[in-house]
């Protein structure tokens, strides 16, 4: 059965898309850590980071970089935290969080945004990525 993520791509289940390519999707967490708080995950549907073709886990990164970069832009904060955890959803994804306080890389803080608020920023992400 496809994940909540290959949902995602497919256009089945909204998200707050901030950057595609051929092989990668990055979009807003729905309950984000942070405002900007970003998932970045390959098309391809793996569970475990480290089961990843090792091109496709090396173009994650890049592709997270560049990410991380425009989030750096558009969202004052100290620096971008990164995280690979994926208990939850069973489809590698990278969390990008900007972060000012070591609580925020902790996944207990929630930030409450509306749809107003998730639309903007995600413009705001794509519109510096590069
Ligand atoms: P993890 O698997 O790394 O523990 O966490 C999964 C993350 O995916 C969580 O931060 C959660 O908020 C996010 N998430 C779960 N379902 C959805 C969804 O349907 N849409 C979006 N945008 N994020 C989701």
């Amino acid at each position: 059965m496809a994940t909540i993520f290959t949902k995602i791509v497919q256009g089945e289940i909204p998200s707050y898309k901030v950057a595609e390519d051929e092989n990668y999707y990055a979009f807003l967490d729905i309950n984000p850590n942070a405002k900007g708080h970003t998932l970045v995950i390959p098309k391809q549907e793996v569970n475990k980071i480290f089961d990843l073709d090792k091109e496709i886990y090396k173009g994650l990164m890049d592709f997270s970089y560049r990410v991380a970069k425009a989030l750096e832009k558009a969202i004052p904060c100290e620096r971008i935290g990164m995280s690979v955890i994926g208990l939850e959803v069973p489809h590698v994804h990278v969390h990008l969080i900007p972060i000012n306080f070591m609580d925020d890389m902790r996944f207990v803080k929630k930030e409450k945004l509306s749809q107003e608020e998730f639309l903007t920023v995600a413009k705001l992400i794509s519109a510096n990525f590069q």
